[in-house]
């Protein structure tokens, strides 16, 4: 079965065609970080122009480099949500205009539910397993019973983790986007600033937002003071809360939930601290774990085919009625 895919959700303009959810035969991502770096985040404006300007260009070439013609595909997949609307919206365009021209079946995605799909590329998903998504709009402990089933056990109360990392690396001045900076910044220093640690309702749910004002609050108070803020020292103290707040969750999910695997998902997975973090708690446990390697954290085209791929084999295909859903949810049927 091959599966092309489009994703136009938040700033990356991607296509990618991929055989049996595991051989990916094009991969074409389009990134408009050097634009909205000079804005320090992502205009929704935008953002949207330039996946207009951009889609054609990415489809063509993910069609050539997998040298075939877009007859050869047995179904067109896309991104429908969570997202920025005006984004999804080129994307699903894009998508709807393929399936009617060469009479293809539309395979909506859930762009959460391929992050996590991205891990099926270096390994076999093994159910049932519980992922940890960490994303620049998402921060979920997920448990799958099987590739159909999606039970959100805790969530984000507030805030992403990515978007606090964001967020921190402005009060830094270190630039858009923030994680890879903050992650390079932290590397072999002892967090030594105390920082609130969050606080929360479920017991696997998460929350960064306290920890957010924390940060900025800490930078007013020594500035008053008169005292000097090492960046680096903020840096890794940010990270530290915000990482044991997720790697104490995430086992208090794993304790009460069996699992074959445990896999990391989205941008924050391609954090260095935190894959440490993950092979040190679970050195000594049966479950198997998955870290999706870097290229495959962000957002793709490639994982959006790989849960094109599961979805095909339930026929779980879309209509021409759909339209782009910036708040979709994962068992959301229209
Ligand atoms: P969502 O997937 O929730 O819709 P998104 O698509 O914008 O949001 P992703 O592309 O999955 O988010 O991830 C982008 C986020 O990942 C940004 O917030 C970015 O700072 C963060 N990120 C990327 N690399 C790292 C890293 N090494 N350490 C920490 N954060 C990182
Ligand atoms: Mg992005
Ligand atoms: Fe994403």
């Amino acid at each position: 079965v091959i599966i092309l895919a489009i994703e136009s959700s938040c700033d990356e303009s991607a296509c990618a065609i991929v055989k049996n959810g595991k051989e990916i035969l094009s991969n074409v991502v389009a990134t408009q970080i050097e634009v909205h770096e000079k804005f320090g985040g992502v205009l929704p404006e935008v953002a949207s122009r330039l996946h207009v300007e951009k889609i054609s260009a990415v489809i063509e070439e993910a069609v050539e480099k997998a040298n075939m013609s877009v007859d050869d595909v047995d179904a067109i997949a896309y991104t429908r949500g969570p997202g920025l609307i005006g984004s999804l919206h080129v994307g699903v365009q894009a998508a709807k205009t393929l399936a009617w021209a060469y009479k293809k079946p539309l395979i909506p995605i859930h762009h959460i539910k391929a992050h996590i799909f991205a891990n099926n590329l270096i390994t076999d998903l093994k159910f049932p397993l519980i992922s940890l998504v960490v994303s620049g709009g998402h921060s979920e402990i997920v448990y799958m019973k099987d590739a159909d089933s999606y039970d959100i056990l805790g969530q984000t109360q507030d805030d992403a983790i990515g978007e606090a990392y964001d967020k921190v690396a402005r009060v830094l001045d270190l630039g858009y986007p923030g994680g890879p900076k903050i992650d390079n910044l932290a590397k072999g220093i002892e967090p030594q600033y105390t920082l609130p640690k969050p606080k929360t309702e479920g017991t696997y749910d998460l929350s960064f937002s306290g920890l957010k004002s924390g940060v900025l609050q800490f930078v007013d108070r020594m500035k008053r003071k008169g005292e000097e803020v090492e960046p680096a020292i903020l840096a890794a103290s940010f990270q530290d809360t915000a990482l044991s707040e997720v790697m104490d969750k995430l086992m208090l999910a794993v304790d009460d939930y069996p699992v074959n695997q445990v896999l990391l998902a989205g941008g924050v997975a391609a954090n260095s601290e935190l894959r440490k973090r993950m092979e040190a708690a679970f050195a000594n446990r049966k479950e198997e774990i998955v870290l999706p390697p870097l290229w495959c954290c962000t957002d793709n085209a490639a994982m959006v085919a790989v849960a094109g791929y599961f979805a095909y084999k339930q026929q779980a295909f879309g209509t021409f009625e759909q339209s782009a859903k910036p708040s979709l949810r994962v068992n959301e049927k229209n």
